[in-house]
This record gives C-alpha cells, sequence and structure tokens, in this order.
C-alpha cells in the first residue's frame, strides 16, 4: 500500500502557496514535501514540471521556502527584511534559466531547461516571491491570525481584511473554537 502523504494546499498565489508546503508552523508543523517525490508532485501541481529531484535539490527548496516565508513575514509587518533571506532567495532566482512562453491559446506557460530542471522551478517561485515583496502585485501580505499557524498569505480580496492563510482550514477551526467556546459559556451561565 502507498503511504498517505499530507495533502497539499493550494492557493492562486505561487510563492505562498509553496510556503504552505509546511503548515502549523506554530503548533504541530505539517511537512507537506516530506520527500523528493512529493516536491516533484507539488511542483507539478504548479505547473512546473521536473523528471528528477535529490535529497540536496529538496533541502535547497525548503531553504528557499523558509526563506520566502521569512521575507514575507517581514514585509507583512513591515519590518526590515532579513539578509540572509533576501540572499537565498537572490541565490535560487539568478540560478534558474526558466522561460516564459506563451502559448497559443494566450496562456503563459514556463519552459525548464532539461539539464536542472529542479532549479529552475525554484527561480521561478523565487522570481515569484519577489514580485510579491516588492508590493509589484496587487494585494497586501497579511499574517494569519491562528495563533498556531501565522502564515504570511497574500490578500486580494477588495477589502484587504482577509484574516485567515486559508479559509477551510485556519478559519473554519478559528470559527468553531469560538462556537464551543459560547455554548460552554452559555451552559456555565445557565447552571
Ligand atoms: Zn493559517
Amino acid at each position: 500500500m502507498r503511504t498517505e502523504f499530507p495533502e497539499f494546499r493550494l492557493g492562486s498565489v505561487l510563492a505562498t502557496s509553496f510556503t504552505a508546503t509546511l503548515t502549523e508552523r506554530r503548533g504541530d508543523a505539517v511537512e507537506r514535501i516530506p520527500t523528493p517525490q512529493r516536491l516533484i508532485d507539488w511542483l507539478a501541481v504548479h505547473g512546473l514540471d521536473v523528471d528528477s529531484c535529490t535529497t540536496a535539490q529538496l533541502d535547497l527548496a525548503r531553504e528557499l521556502r523558509e526563506s520566502v516565508h521569512a521575507a514575507a513575514t517581514a514585509a507583512a509587518v513591515q519590518d526590515a527584511l532579513p539578509a540572509a533571506a533576501v540572499h537565498v532567495i537572490n541565490d535560487r532566482s539568478a540560478q534558474g534559466r526558466a522561460a516564459a512562453v506563451l502559448t497559443p491559446e494566450g496562456r503563459r506557460r514556463w519552459r525548464l531547461g532539461s539539464a536542472s530542471a529542479l532549479e529552475d522551478a525554484l527561480s521561478v517561485i523565487a522570481a515569484d516571491a519577489i514580485s510579491v515583496i516588492a508590493g509589484e502585485r496587487d494585494g497586501r501580505l497579511a499574517l494569519c491570525a491562528s495563533p498556531t499557524c501565522r502564515a504570511a498569505f497574500f490578500d486580494t480580496s477588495r477589502s484587504r481584511t482577509r484574516k485567515w492563510c486559508d479559509m477551510n482550514t485556519c478559519g473554519n477551526r478559528q470559527k468553531k473554537a469560538r462556537f464551543h467556546a459560547n455554548q460552554r459559556r452559555k451552559r456555565a451561565s445557565a447552571e
């Protein structure tokens, strides 16, 4: 039987979807790319197809992920960007040779090189992180209100008041917690 791995959290922003491959960072952390194959799977879901991934490349990917998380978190609270994180993001961005290609249907696809496709894929993610952190895109970086999560996410809602990184997980859990607290209060006052 195949081992079951944690499912991916999919979002519309590549860089923050990538940082969401590690969730509940302030609680019981869940690693969603525990093996090189799971990183390959994740990349495929995001249109970045690579044939192979070594454990060293998985380490490289996780280093980039944590750097994007650190820089995005700093940007969300308007702190100075951590120099080490910026360095890693820039290195990954510079070391890829991915090319954006326009399909006949008018969509963008990424063409990765054959020799170092994994590095090329990471460069696409790094470039996406740079555009988000640099404030080039329409939206606002914010931190998830869940105390066990605190993920940096990109809020593209019109009012820019989104509180949770993900409505179906963090948002829902918080709503349930509030509901149960209210029930307890009601019971206590009825006694
Ligand atoms: Zn969250």
